[in-house]
């Protein structure tokens, strides 16, 4: 579904992702841990060209991200992406937050997109919030919201990037649980997160970064309890 051919990026002087060849298929759940800097966020937002890379080649879906007779806006649809920061609307309610995407890009009816948003809040646990202003929620709620969103659109994939990092602590359950329903449901899923037991319990396979480059690639059990890379041991001994 996603594959990264020898793909460089530049910011400028700066060579921020160093040949990363990757394979993410469809129903597959990959967690990408790495130290702060190391080129995360940027790589997974190559995949829906919120960042052009340099060279290499990246495809999602059989589509060249990067290519000009690519239809961007088609390619994006099909890619849902919940950041650190929700990202709501403050001045719409939260249904509103839900229905706007679909209504306009979908072409939904109105009726269409609140009986799919309130399908989405009723499955994040929120459905009573509808109403209501995202100010009026907690974090996690508001996190929630943002999942929900990214749903109403039908994406094949759904990318998180540290999507628990702004929360306080109690709140950082409620969003996992959901995380976790919706890879049990088979959607493929990449997330940056520096939970390690969601990565444990939940990934097909791990995926740590560091400066740029893809130091090691393994199943949860074995990167966990053995990892090959001496890189991949001091993370590990810093974050577990
Ligand atoms: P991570 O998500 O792993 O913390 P990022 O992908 O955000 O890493 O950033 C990787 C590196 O690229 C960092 O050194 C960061 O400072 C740099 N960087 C990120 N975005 C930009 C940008 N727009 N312009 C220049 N440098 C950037
Ligand atoms: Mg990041």
């Amino acid at each position: 579904m996603i594959e990264f051919r020898q793909v460089e990026k530049h910011y400028g002087s700066f060579h921020v992702l160093k040949e990363i060849n990757l394979q993410i298929e469809q129903g597959e759940v990959v967690v990408v841990v790495g130290p702060s800097g190391s080129g995360k966020s940027t790589l997974l937002r190559c995949i829906n060209r919120l960042e052009a890379i340099s060279s290499g080649e990246l495809t999602v879906n059989n589509s060249k991200v990067n290519d000009k007779k690519t239809d961007i806006n088609k390619l994006r649809r099909d890619i849902g992406m919940v950041f650190q920061h929700f990202n709501l609307y403050p001045h719409k309610k939260v249904i509103d937050n839900i229905t706007l995407a679909p209504i306009k890009v979908l072409g939904m009816t109105r009726q269409e997109a609140e009986k799919t948003a309130m399908y989405f809040l009723e499955k994040v646990g929120i459905a009573e919030k509808a109403g209501q202003y995202p100010s009026q929620l907690s974090g996690g709620q508001q996190q929630r919201v943002a999942i929900a969103r990214g749903l109403a659109m039908k994406p094949k994939v759904m990318l998180f990037d540290e999507p628990t990092s702004a929360l306080d602590p109690e709140m950082v359950g409620e969003v996992l649980d959901v995380m976790k329903a919706l890879a049990r449901e088979g959607m493929t899923m990449v997330v940056v997160t520096h939970e390690m037991g969601f990565a444990r319990e939940v990934a097909d396979r791990v995926v740590f970064m560091d400066q740029g480059q893809i130091i090691e690639e393994a199943s949860p059990g074995e990167f966990f309890s053995n990892p090959r890379e001496e890189r991949a041991k001091l993370f590990l001994n810093r974050v577990l």
